[in-house]
């Protein structure tokens, strides 16, 4: 395709202030899309619109999509990627930690797509792109709730794209591995390294390598990659 034929996209990222959703703002933003990040911060990288938006609340989504529809345009590109953790074995995870986790990161997810695929049906063209984690497929003691968020993500992708495939809108998991955020940030060192000798690449990686393969699938030659999960993990989970 060549570069005359570049569209302008309106793009949400939520969690985009930080980590890997900054990265994904920023790249867009060099493409020059129109990109509104979503957080409960409101903080956004420069140049984009920063909107404060707790996902867990479905009238916050909605107040955050028409103020991106008022700026921007209604959403074409939609990047569910605001996530959280609240690790603990099973035997202590309380409901709370449960919960908690399901709405941010499934919740969350689900409401974004449920709103921003209103427009793109109108539109007949849209990418949805949910940020999954190696540990949806992997699993991760300690984790019960977030890989539970993670690999749900992936039933929701496959459903949306049997119910919309034919609008022209993909739905697709990006399934991250170690990346260096403040989520892994706290990890003590000895963890870091024992993760680092069993991923193949031997490095953690970088939120902007998550962030191409996030562009990748929200470009306009991506139009026939829908329901599938694609790894940035340096070969940890060996695609599942
Ligand atoms: P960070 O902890 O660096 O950033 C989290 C982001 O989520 C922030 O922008 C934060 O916004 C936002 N957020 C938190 N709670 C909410 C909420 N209730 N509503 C809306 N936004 C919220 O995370 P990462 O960049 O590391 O992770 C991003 C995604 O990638 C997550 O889904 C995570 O599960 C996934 N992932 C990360 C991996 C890693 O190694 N880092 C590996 C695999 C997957 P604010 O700044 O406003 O608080």
């Amino acid at each position: 395709m060549s570069e005359s034929s570049f569209i302008q996209r309106s793009v949400v990222v939520t969690g985009g202030s930080r980590g890997i959703g900054k990265a994904v703002v920023e790249r867009f933003l060099a493409e020059g899309h129109k990109v509104a990040a979503l957080g409960p911060s409101g903080k956004a990288p420069e140049g984009a619109l920063g909107i404060a938006c707790d996902v867990s609340d479905a009238d916050q989504i909605d107040a955050a999509f028409a103020q991106v529809e008022q700026a921007h345009g209604p959403a074409e590109i939609l990047v569910a990627n605001a996530g959280i953790t609240k690790d603990t074995l099973i035997l202590r995870m309380s409901d709370a930690d449960f919960d908690n986790v399901l709405q941010v990161n499934l919740g969350g997810a689900f409401r974004c797509a449920r709103r921003a695929v209103k427009s793109m049906l109108r539109a007949r063209w849209g990418r949805i792109i949910f940020t999954g984690s190696v540990v949806g497929l992997y699993g991760s003691a300690g984790q019960v709730n977030y890989a539970a968020t993670k690999s749900a993500l992936i039933g929701v992708a496959r459903s949306l794209t049997r119910e919309v495939g034919g609008r022209g809108i993909t739905a697709n998991v990006v399934a991250p591995g170690f990346i260096e955020t403040d989520m892994t940030a706290d990890l003590p060192a000895e963890v870091i390294a024992k993760y680092q000798a069993s991923i193949p690449a031997g490095r953690l990686g970088g939120a902007d390598e998550v962030a191409a393969a996030i562009a990748f699938l929200a470009g306009q030659q991506a139009g026939y990659i829908s329901g599938a999960v694609i790894p940035v993990d340096g070969g940890l989970g060996m695609g599942h």
